[in-house]
């Protein structure tokens, strides 16, 4: 790990995850997942900005220049969101970051939030009480290709449990599906992840604890990587005869679920989703 002085200040839109995406905090991740596009950037150990208060003047800059009130959307009524661990798992690497410091922005500030997805349950996080203008997503698989695809992660099940654990706190809690990975035991695991999911989240929290669902996107040169690498699990990743290249919105060309079958897929999953836990909104599906 190695601290830099972050020098580009961009600041993205997404509209999926959240509005914006900050400049990055880390880039690179101590995890190495299967599917991650980072472990081709930057294959070993990651760097943490050292500039963390001009990262934070970026995005008051940015902030200043939106209308407010905001336009509600999926990512938030009220607040600007801005995902500040787009390259790293922030939460993972929060040691390493100032990252009470960011925290009390997005708490103290009257028209953002933060929010970060994570594979680490960080039980430091707990003592600090968000105010719910953090959002911490936890991202959830079947834990039989989470034991293969994400190695070291927290267990799945933790990750469940920690959604209670941090709503109480004062977070705000969504569950990030993602990758969504297509094989043969797919209807059956996660019929069951959902029955997890519905058995372990508080009644009480239930209509708070939104989600977002992504679908695998691979790519020809991690797959190379992948391979000669000897990665773990890239019979489920690479799945030419149901995949298709798709250009994307930042010039890379992906490799996603074909569309007449992905059709069906993200049918067949809200369908599974929405039996076994009716309660819970997708944001988004893709
Ligand atoms: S935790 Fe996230 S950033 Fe880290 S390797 Fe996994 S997918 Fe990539």
């Amino acid at each position: 790990m190695k601290y830099v002085n972050r020098k580009a200040m961009i600041i993205r839109e997404s509209g999926r995850s959240s509005d914006f995406i900050t400049p990055s905090f880390g880039y690179g991740c101590l995890y190495k997942c299967s599917y991650c596009y980072m472990r081709r950037h930057v294959k070993k150990g990651l760097t943490i900005a050292k500039n963390t208060e001009e990262i934070i003047d970026a995005i008051a800059r940015h902030l200043w220049l939106l209308k407010w009130p905001k336009e509600p959307n999926q990512t938030h009524s009220k607040y600007y969101t801005y995902d500040f661990s787009c390259n790293e798992d922030y939460v993972l690497h929060a040691k390493y970051h100032n990252w009470e410091y960011l925290f009390d922005y997005f708490k103290n500030d009257p028209k953002a939030m933060g929010t970060a997805a994570t594979k680490y349950v960080n039980k430091n996080l707990l003592s600090y009480n968000a105010n719910r203008k953090v959002r911490i997503r936890f991202s959830i698989m079947p834990q039989k290709l989470s034991d293969i695809l994400e190695p070291g992660t927290s267990k799945i099940v933790d990750r469940i449990k920690a959604v209670n654990d941090f709503y109480e706190a004062g977070y705000d809690v969504h569950l990030n599906y993602s990758p969504i990975i297509m094989y043969e035991d797919f209807q059956k695991d996660y019929n069951d992840l959902f029955r997890l999911v519905d058995s372990i989240v508080d009644k009480s929290i239930k209509n708070k604890v939104k989600a977002e669902c992504i679908f695998l996107t691979h790519n020809k040169e991690m797959h190379k990587y992948n391979v000669i690498n000897d990665v773990n699990g890239e019979k489920y990743l690479w799945r030419p005869e149901l995949q298709e290249p798709k250009t994307s919105e930042y010039g890379c060309l992906n490799i996603r679920y074909n569309r007449h079958n992905k059709k069906q897929y993200i049918k067949d999953f809200k369908q599974l989703h929405n039996t076994v836990v009716p309660w819970q909104k997708i944001r988004y599906i893709f």
